[in-house]
Formats: structure tokens, sequence, C-alpha cells
């Protein structure tokens, strides 16, 4: 009788003190359940990119704004009494100052002012974009152009890649959704342009953006009056893809550990019920 009560006092001290580690597990489970979430939410804005601190070294964007002014060679579309080449300018310039202001980029323009010129012919101008870009050693290649079509229904927003796969084409999907939520022009989609000179020699991940038609007379109009929203749109694309790759690779494992310490805590709280269940029966 006595061994039987001391057997039974020994089992009761034995779940008492599993129960009492069960609350210290789930407190240190809690505890890390929420920082691993606080981290997830804080991501958005992030300062680093693949272990990368854009505040001390920044992600690098040469901006090619695609044509050289007016007399020289390499000029681009005209329309509806607008030249590609002063809106890519312009557009450009707007671009790189939201990205400056941003303090996680560092630009280089292909033309820093309204008089720069690229190259003496239309190839030297278009190796000379390839060329700066690799000499800024950037991370990525944005052409910004306007297209142009003989039918002037023609209209909307696409983007160039050389390939449908990799870092250019994810980069460049965010570039357009970024412009169709701020223009709210008509999506071309995404088109595949190995050719295109720029893309084929870019030494780093190229798009070429063809932003509305000039020959439309809504997408020129629209042009004119907000190039603005067409930089803000780009602008929006590339801090999207950087955040969603820095939830893609550094964050990956925070939600790993947060969903772990989820499932954890139920567990927990299942076998707590459980073994009080048992306490309760002896
Ligand atoms: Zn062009």
């Amino acid at each position: 009788m006595k061994k039987q009560e001391k057997t039974k006092s020994g089992r009761l001290r034995t779940l008492l003190l599993l129960d009492r580690i069960m609350i210290c597990i789930l407190a240190a489970v809690m505890v890390c359940a929420i920082l691993a979430f606080a981290a997830v939410i804080l991501s958005s804005g992030a300062t680093a990119v693949d272990g990368r601190d854009l505040e001390t070294d920044p992600i690098r964007i040469y901006i090619d704004q695609g044509h050289n002014p007016a007399p020289h060679h390499n000029l681009g579309a005209e329309g509806n009494g607008l030249y590609e080449q002063d809106l890519t300018f312009q557009i450009g310039c707007m671009l790189a100052e939201l990205l400056r202001e941003d303090g996680r980029f560092e630009v280089c323009l292909s033309r820093p002012n309204e008089s720069s010129v690229l190259g003496t012919d239309q190839n030297s101008s278009l190796q000379a974009r390839v060329d700066g870009a690799a000499q800024f050693e950037a991370d990525y290649f944005i052409s910004l152009h306007i297209n142009s079509f003989t039918d002037a229904s023609a209209n909307g927003i696409e983007v160039h890649t050389a390939g449908r796969s990799g870092d250019s084409y994810a980069f460049g999907k965010c570039l357009l959704n970024g412009m169709l939520d701020t223009t709210g022009l008509k999506s071309r989609g995404m088109k595949q342009s190995a050719d295109l000179y720029v893309l084929k020699n870019a030494t780093m991940p190229a798009v070429l953006l063809e932003m509305g038609f000039i020959s439309n007379q809504n997408d020129a109009a629209f042009l004119q009056q907000h190039p603005d929203l067409f930089a803000k749109g780009i602008y929006d694309g590339i801090v999207d893809h950087f955040d969603a790759s820095y939830i893609t690779h550094v964050n990956m494992l925070l939600c790993i550990i947060a969903i772990t310490a989820v499932l954890m805590t139920i567990l927990i709280i299942v076998g707590n019920v459980f073994l009080r269940k048992i306490k309760q029966k002896k």
C-alpha cells in the first residue's frame, strides 16, 4: 500500500515537472514567434538584400534615356507634337530623383543634362549606353522608350527582356505592374526581344520599357501631362522587386520559424490539457 502511494506521488512529481517544463517551452516559443512576426512585418522597406547592406552598399541602377537630343543621331519617335527623346529624358530624370531620395539606390543617367549626346552614330550611341552601365558597375539596366506605330489606335505599355525567365524578367514584370498601377494605361504585357541591342549586350540584368505610344492621341496626352506617373510607377516596381526578393531570400527562414513556433504552441497547449486530465484522474 505504502509502496503504491510512493509510486503515485513520484509520478505526480514527474507530471508537475513536465508541466513546468512545458510552460517554459511555451513561453520561449511565444517569444520566438513574436520576434519572427515582427521581423517579417519590419522587412517591408528592407535595407538588406541577399545579405547586402543597402545603406553602405546601395543597388546601382543605370537609366538609359533611350535616345539623343535633336539635331543629333539616334533620335526617337515623333508624334502628336511630341518627341520621344524629350519625354524619356524627363522621365529618366524624375526616376533618378525618386531613387536618390530613397537612399538604397545609386543612379547613373545616360543623359545627365539636356545637351548630353552619346556616340557618333546609331550603333556607337547604343554601345555607349551599354559601356556606361558597365563602367558604372550597374546591378540593373533600365532603357526608357516610347513606342510608335503607323496605326494610331495602337496603345499601351510593354516591357521587353532578352529572355522569359531570370532576374531581368522578374524585374521587368515588377516595373510593368508598377507603371500600370500609377498610369492606368493598357498592358501589352512582357515581350521577349533577345535581339534588341542594349538587352543583348548589357552585362547585367536589363529591361527595355515602351511607355505607351507617342502615335496614339490618348497615350501621348497622358505622357505629356503626367510624366511623373511613369517615373513613380517604375520606382514603385523597383522597390517591389527588392522587397519581394528580400522576403524570399532572407525572411523565408523567419517565416518558417514563425510558423513552426505557432504549430509548437498549439501542440504544447493540447499536450498540457491532456496532461492535466491525466493528473485529475490520478
Ligand atoms: Zn525609342
